[in-house]
């Protein structure tokens, strides 16, 4: 029951509290303190800002059918979860976290890559890329079909390994936040965390808002990693 309340306070959190949050601290509230740190001069245009709002509400059903698939691959015996963590699973849980992100941003990579193929980008992808300044609103302003393959990631990894519901929803929680930040439009660097050794290989704000200006290039979400392995990161 407690997981069933986090997952529905999840699916909020990144179709409606993060977003608004994040849109309120950027462009509303603080808005003077971050004008030097825009990314792009112009400012996002009231119209996209509306059209990613509608998709982002809409993406929640998407959310909610995969709920309901891992769900039914629970009940079916297919799926299984551990609810408790000893002391002992303290480790391989933050190996699992870890391997969860690079596996993903792979997943990510290819998955992102192949709906920028023409006919997968016209009929999916562009809905994503109506907005060429994003804001946190564009996050998850995307086609169902895009959501719906990008979500098929967890019940695949959920069919093949057991992991800790409490460690996968803190993995959502954290994911949903490093897109939500991807899609901000401000340089964020001057966080702390911008200064930890290493920190450079993370796909910040600049690196995707590039993706959202330029088109191809900059495929990734999380790290640089998969773009520098594959040769599609802008310089
Ligand atoms: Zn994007
Ligand atoms: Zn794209």
């Amino acid at each position: 029951m407690l997981a069933i309340s986090l997952t529905l306070l999840l699916i909020a959190f990144r179709h409606f509290i993060g977003p608004a949050a994040l849109y309120h601290h950027f462009y509303v509230a603080d808005k003077d303190q971050w004008t030097a740190d825009r990314i792009q001069s112009r400012s996002p245009s009231e119209a996209s800002i509306v059209w990613d709002k509608k998709q982002t509400l809409r993406s929640i059903l998407t959310d909610g059918l995969m709920v309901a698939i891992v769900l039914a691959l629970v009940s079916s015996g297919a799926v299984e979860f551990s609810y408790t963590m000893s002391a002992d699973q303290i480790l391989p849980s933050i190996f699992a976290f870890v391997a969860l992100l690079f596996a993903q941003d792979l997943y990510f990579y290819v998955t992102h890559y192949a709906l920028h193929l023409p006919p997968l980008y016209r009929r999916v992808h562009a809905l994503h890329h109506r907005s060429t300044n994003p804001t946190p609103w564009t996050s998850f302003s995307v086609h169902f079909v895009e959501g719906f393959t990008e979500l098929m990631f967890y019940p695949l990894v959920f069919m093949l390994f057991k992991l800790n519901i409490y460690v996968v929803l803190l993995y959502v929680f954290v994911t949903t936040a490093i897109n939500l930040f991807g899609h901000a439009g401000f340089r964020l660097e001057k966080f702390a965390l911008g200064r930890v050794p290493g920190f450079s290989w993370v796909a910040l704000c600049a690196f995707h808002n590039r993706h959202h200006q330029s088109f191809t290039g900059n495929y990734s979400l999380y790290f640089r990693i998969w773009d520098k392995v594959f040769g599609t990161e802008f310089k």
